[in-house]
């Protein structure tokens, strides 16, 4: 090997935060107080100066490298100021999922040794119910908790005031070069089968991926932009934007609690995004709820976490003129891995065809599919098997978690079954937790919801897998009508048999008032299974 005369300098986290706030000392950071209140701006100078006295804060509290400290928040600037703060101090930013359930919650604060929690005063009720099972915690700092008094009154003992605790410090903290392998941030899986696992993220790997996701085949993040963070900060680090964007100075609009359509709708047209990111939920929601709204401002929503329905797309771009990009990825890939953006050539007369596939891999990632046996499988769009990655932002074990089963030959396996394509792309027919073996062929759930959401009178389809005598499994669909319209479940398997193959239609359906969600806003086909089970839905057989 020849040595190369590059530097050895460590990728570090407050490189891109001295970068974003200098170079874009201008750029803003914007936050929603809701319709009748006045945005709240700030400029990313501004946030670097109160990310330094963050860091002097939570140094004064003895926090040190390595030391974890959770983030209990909405989307807002204070939690983008302990997005940049914490990890350039080197210690390790760990963002608390705010729906776990109170099992979850305290299992993840007490496994990650969590030091000090900053959170805002309107989730205290939350934490309140746990704080006494709680460990390792020594601090919190609440924001807009009011006086000592009105703190106290949280029921999280005595707590810090965020602002005093900051105004106590100086600007310019002195940042050190931390190694960049040390971890910077972690997040726990929402854990639907047994308790979270952790994902402890490198100042490399969290590096690295924000520069994947400036990309043009990222998200193409620039100074022009202005992003509108709907996904959680909690979810996989809001997906790399906060990072990302701080580094290209491109602004961001946070919506804190006001995450439904109306509001939304309110601070798009106020603050006029060109980019976004949420999950199908969020934007079937808008579309119902808003659909009159002016999201034009709007280039590139970015959807992702589960699959996209085509019809959602097809009515963002009828309704809205906005262009929904699907992208997959997971907690474990930091998340960015595939982006479904249309190929250069050969696009065909269906552009949809290829903007339904989850994503197509990016550069960075390597992926493979494999076999039950663990052979690789070709990539030629047909074979099926379970998606591996592997990479520099991929997690190649779980935090003090030493099984393994999640990994192979130096692979993460995703869990995900589907297929790839010559070009890259990758189409997800299920998660191998969720999928439907009929007479011991698949049958995949996720091409069955996207085609019963092409139905108008349909505003949420979740299909399952249930126990059937002949077949061992077969699927069910559960169906949420759009508020005025009907339809009965033999038009619907009317609708969908010219659409997919006779085997896979369901002979079991089910009309609900709503699909149980999970943490962040998937449907949660475990519990439409247990309800089923526990004979709790009012079940119609057809067929
Ligand atoms: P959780 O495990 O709580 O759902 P993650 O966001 O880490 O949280 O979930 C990652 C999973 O979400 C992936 O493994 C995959 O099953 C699913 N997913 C993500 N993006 C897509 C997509 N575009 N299409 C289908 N499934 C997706």
């Amino acid at each position: 090997m020849i040595k190369s005369t590059m530097q050895d300098f460590p990728l570090n986290i407050s490189q891109l935060v001295r970068h974003g706030r200098t170079v874009h000392a201008d750029s803003e950071i914007i936050t929603y107080h809701g319709p009748d209140a006045e945005l709240q701006r700030s400029t990313f100078a501004e946030v670097g100066d109160r990310a330094d006295q963050l860091a002097g804060a939570l140094a004064a509290l003895g926090v040190g490298e390595g030391d974890r400290v959770g983030t209990f928040m909405w989307n807002n600037q204070r939690h983008l100021e302990a997005y940049f703060a914490i990890p350039s101090m080197g210690a390790v930013l760990h963002t608390l999922n705010i729906r776990l359930f109170p099992e979850q919650l305290s299992y993840v604060i007490n496994h990650a040794e969590d030091k000090v929690i900053i959170i805002d005063a309107s989730l205290a009720p939350l934490l309140a119910r746990v704080r006494d099972e709680l460990t390792t915690v020594e601090h919190i700092l609440v924001c807009d908790g009011g006086d000592a008094d009105a703190r106290r009154e949280l029921g999280l003992g005595e707590t810090l005031d965020y602002e005093e605790s900051i105004e106590a410090q100086e600007t310019g903290y002195a940042y050190p070069v931390v190694d960049e392998l040390a971890a910077a941030a972690m997040c726990y899986t929402s854990g639907t089968t047994g308790n979270p696992k952790g994902v402890a993220y490198s100042q490399r790997s969290t590096y690295l991926h924000s520069m994947a996701v400036q990309t043009m085949q990222g998200v193409q993040v620039g100074e022009d932009d202005r992003i509108l963070l709907i996904v959680p900060q909690f979810h996989a680090n809001a997906w790399g934007m906060p990072y990302a964007a701080w580094a290209a100075g491109c602004d961001l609009v946070m919506p804190q609690q006001f995450l439904q359509a109306a509001p939304l709708a309110d601070l798009i047209e106020k603050t006029k995004p060109t980019i976004s990111g949420a999950v199908p939920t969020v934007l079937t929601d808008v579309l119902h709820n808003a659909s009159d709204a002016d999201l034009s401002s709007l280039r590139l929503v970015l959807c992702g976490g589960s699959a996209v329905p085509r019809s959602l797309m097809e009515a963002y771009d009828e309704n809205f003129g906005v262009t929904v990009v699907q992208a997959w990825g997971m907690t474990e890939t930091s998340p960015l891995a595939a982006i479904a953006r249309l190929p250069k050539h050969d696009v065909g007369d269906d552009p949809y065809a290829w903007r339904v596939r989850s994503g197509r891999v990016i550069a960075g990632v390597d992926l493979r599919i494999c076999d039950e046996e663990g052979n690789e499988l070709p990539w030629d769009g047909e074979a099926q098997g379970e998606i591996e990655v592997r990479g520099p932002w991929i997690t190649g074990s779980y935090y003090l978690d030493p099984t393994d089963e999640k990994f192979h030959d130096g692979w993460l396996r995703t869990g995900d079954v589907g297929s790839v394509d010559a070009k890259g792309y990758i189409q997800i027919s299920d998660r191998s937790k969720d999928v439907i073996k009929s007479g011991g062929e698949w049958i995949s759930s996720v091409d069955l919801e996207n085609t019963l959401m092409g139905h108008a009178a349909v505003l949420e389809a979740a299909v399952v897998g249930v126990p059937d005598d002949r077949w061992d499994e077969r699927p069910m669909a559960c169906v949420v009508l759009a508020e005025g319209k009907s339809a009965t479940a033999a038009e619907l398997n009317d609708y969908l048999s010219d659409k997919v193959a006779k085997w896979w239609l369901p002979e079991r359906w089910a009309f609900i008032e709503e699909v149980p969600k999970t943490s962040v806003g998937k449907f949660s086909k475990k519990d439409l299974r247990q309800a089923y089970a526990d004979g709790d839905l009012n079940v119609e057989a057809i067929g």
